[in-house]
């Protein structure tokens, strides 16, 4: 059976944390769908949508097992319409534990069959985060050296 994982988030932007994250989950997996979340209460988005789709799509085009897709319903009930019996994130640090481990226990609880795996953050982009990118860019700062495409 393929072994289909969701990376999912908000991807306000896309960074170089997250490619890494994609390309190494792909020594687990035989495909990997990156799932825009919208709608929760970080709905008011920096980046578009449609934008960010069309990014993840020109950095992955060499990747026909990666897929891009966006959602606005419970995580754990898109993975089981799309066939994603895993769910990749990634961890940079323990603040990243905290809540990550509180969204595994209760996807968990929605979906018994869906496993969550993590990925601890290569060293090099430990302190990339969408938010700080953001902040950076709203003041005209470079951020290409984050991000794995051009802006
Ligand atoms: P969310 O809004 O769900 O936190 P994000 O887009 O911020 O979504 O992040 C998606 C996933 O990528 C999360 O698991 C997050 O911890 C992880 N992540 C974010 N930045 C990095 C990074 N630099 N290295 C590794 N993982 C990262």
């Amino acid at each position: 059976m393929k072994r289909i994982a969701l990376f999912p988030g908000s991807f306000d932007p896309f960074t170089k944390g997250h490619e890494d994250i994609v390309l190494r989950g792909l020594t687990l997996f035989d495909e990997i769908i990156v799932a825009i979340g919208f709608n929760s209460s970080k709905s008011v988005r920096y980046f578009e949508i449609e934008f960010m789709i069309d990014r993840i799509n020109t950095t992955f085009k060499d990747y026909p097992n990666i897929k891009v897709a966006t959602f606005s319903e419970l995580t754990a009930e898109f993975a089981r319409r799309n066939g994603a019996r895993y769910l990749l994130r990634g961890l940079r640090n323990t603040t990243d534990f905290e809540y990550e481990n509180s969204i595994a226990q209760v996807n968990r609880y929605l979906n018994e069959e869906l496993e969550s795996v993590f990925l601890i953050t290569s060293p090099q982009f430990a302190s990339i985060s969408s938010s700080i990118i953001r902040e950076v860019h709203r003041y005209q700062g470079d951020v290409s050296s984050f991000l794995p495409y051009k802006l």
